[in-house]
């Protein structure tokens, strides 16, 4: 399965953005961000030019995409699925990135940052209704249990993520047990429910030309 694997930092220099790829070190002072604000190559200092209209879209969907960490063929379908439904197309978009199972698992706890939770499914740490799930992009639904396998509790990943998620306000769509490491989907999120610094409107106005 393809998927980016360059240096993640530098695509939140390329969007002067924290796209919180790294866990911890995004909200410490060891953030790249926090001490070179400016475009990563030789001429990222110069490139100041205030974005509008079609770039700003462009770097709309650019940040969503990389901060759920996916390639441009599978945002695109999401966009495309999103755009056949009945309802709001942009919600609908997040409501598929949202979805995603390694999300799911960054959300509850199994992990520092989507990128870390992706490895854990991966590597078949993950199990949807007792059943091990190893496709990052699996699409949870309502009422589905989300729990991490009995010999994966112990990882180091998993630990430092509980104690994480545990800090940070679980989102009201889902339920966790952080003594048993399973978690619950209650409803399906609405974008209220969705804190994401992206203008999924502008998206929706990009792909829909
Ligand atoms: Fe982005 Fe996190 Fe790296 Fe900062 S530490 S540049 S927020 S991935």
């Amino acid at each position: 399965m393809a998927r980016y694997t360059g240096a993640v930092c530098r695509l939140c220099r390329r969007e002067g953005t924290k796209l919180f790829l790294k866990g911890t070190k995004c909200t410490s002072d060891r953030c790249p961000l926090e001490k070179r604000n400016f475009a990563p190559g030789q001429h990222g200092k110069d490139r100041k030019a205030k974005i509008v209209g079609y770039g700003l879209q462009l770097h709309e969907k650019q940040k969503a995409k990389r901060m759920y960490f996916t390639l441009e063929s599978q945002f695109r379908e999401y966009y495309e699925k999103a755009n056949r439904a009945s309802g709001v197309t942009g919600e609908l978009l997040i409501q598929q990135l949202e979805r995603r199972l390694d999300n799911v698992a960054f959300r509850l706890g199994f992990a520092i940052s989507r990128r870390q939770a992706r490895q854990v499914v991966r590597h078949g740490h993950v199990t949807v209704n007792g059943r091990k799930v190893n496709i990052p992009s699996y699409q949870v639904n309502v009422g589905d249990e989300i729990a991490i396998r009995e010999d994966a509790k112990k990882l180091l990943i998993v630990e430092q993520g509980s104690q994480f998620a545990a800090q940070n306000p679980l989102p009201t769509w889902l339920e966790m047990s952080f003594e048993t490491l399973t978690g619950r989907i209650l409803h399906l999120p609405k974008r209220a429910d969705v804190n994401l610094p992206v203008n999924e409107q502008l998206i929706v106005e990009l792909y829909s030309k």
